[in-house]
């Protein structure tokens, strides 16, 4: 099987899908939002802002895709309803694994979130879509080049019945891809392409804005950087299928590229860290120490760790693709 349906199976797998079975944020992986609660809020005065640039629709709804164990939408929230009361937000979530969707019903209870299928009923109303760390862990179709052909990656079992990765004897039409100049390797998300198309459709129809958080390149993405982790440990991608979390770098150039030729207005990447730095978060950390005086060394580690450039704060890419003609967001 393609590289891509390895990867679909080993998360989503209704039995032995990794996402599907064993919610392993904070034990395999931690993310942002779990290691400090001024993330989600930071981005929840980002959406408040942009929800006001947007007129402040009566209608509208703030969507998160991949909301994990629900923690940056609690966090996002609870901010939006201090400055705001929560008045006209709506909120709406997509989630493939249901241990997760469980968890997230009960988590916003309050809240009392709409939990969407594929995005179908994106665009009714005026929108923001936020996502962090949901982009990395769609699926990745790889190619390699031999002798001038381009082949698929494909896993399958040696000769003793182990998993192995090997090559498509079939030449692969890659080229229908954009190729890097010169690469002999190239790996592609073509979830990517889906994902601008709905928001193009939904854009023609309503106006809003749709927010990726990620670990991934600007520019000259990698032929392959597919990882597998399990207890925060990096294991080989074909040693624990379904239960090890199946990641890959995303190619924000490519997102970029894909949404622009979509028409779509799009601003960044940029840096996970300036990003923060540029919503206030520092002014919101001293706030919450302040008020948190027991907690404050917690408090200001996890935001270091956020936007320090040898942890987080370069690593991770902020990307907005809007609808046609919405000018630049704040943070970028
Ligand atoms: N955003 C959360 C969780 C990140 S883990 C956080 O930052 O903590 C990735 C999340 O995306 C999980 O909730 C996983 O179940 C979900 N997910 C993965 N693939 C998905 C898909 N194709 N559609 C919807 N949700 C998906």
């Amino acid at each position: 099987m393609p590289v891509s349906a390895y990867m679909n199976a080993c998360l989503h797998d209704p039995e032995h899908g990794y996402y599907a079975t064993r919610p392993g944020i904070g034990r395999d992986f931690i993310t942002a939002p779990e290691i400090s609660q001024v993330f989600g809020e930071m981005l929840g005065l980002w959406a408040l802002h942009e929800w006001q640039a947007l007129g402040s629709p009566e209608r509208f709804s703030l969507v998160e895709a991949g909301a994990g164990r629900g923690t940056m939408m609690d966090d996002m929230m609870r901010a939006v309803r201090q400055a705001n009361g929560g008045q006209g937000f709506d909120v709406a979530i997509n989630e493939a694994s249901p241990v997760y969707s469980a968890a997230q019903k009960e988590r916003l209870s309050d809240l009392h979130p709409s939990f969407l299928g594929a995005f179908q009923s994106i665009g009714e109303a005026p929108f923001i879509l936020i996502a962090n760390e949901w982009l990395d862990c769609l699926p990745a179709r790889q190619f390699v080049q031999s002798d001038g052909d381009w082949h698929e990656k494909v896993v399958g079992l040696d000769d003793q019945g182990d998993l192995a990765i090997g090559i498509a004897t079939d030449k692969a039409n890659a080229p229908a891809f954009e190729m890097r100049d010169g690469a002999t390797s190239f790996e592609v998300q073509p979830a990517l392409e889906t994902l601008v198309d709905v928001l193009k459709d939904a854009f023609s129809v309503v106006p809003g804005r749709a927010l990726f958080i990620d670990y991934g390149v600007s520019e000259g993405a990698p032929g392959d950087t597919l990882r597998a982790f399990q207890r925060g440990l990096q294991v080989g991608p074909l040693a624990l299928p379904g239960s090890s979390d199946l990641t890959v770098d995303v190619d924000f150039g490519r997102l970029r590229r894909l949404a622009e030729k979509a028409g779509l207005s799009v601003h960044g990447p940029v840096e996970q860290g300036p990003f923060l730095m540029g919503l206030g978060v520092e002014a919101r950390m001293h706030a919450l120490i302040r008020a948190n005086q027991g907690r404050a060394e917690e408090i200001y580690k996890g935001v270091t760790r956020l936007v320090d450039p040898a942890e987080m704060g370069r690593r991770f890419k902020v990307i907005c693709l809007s609808a046609p003609g919405l000018a630049a967001p704040v943070g970028f």
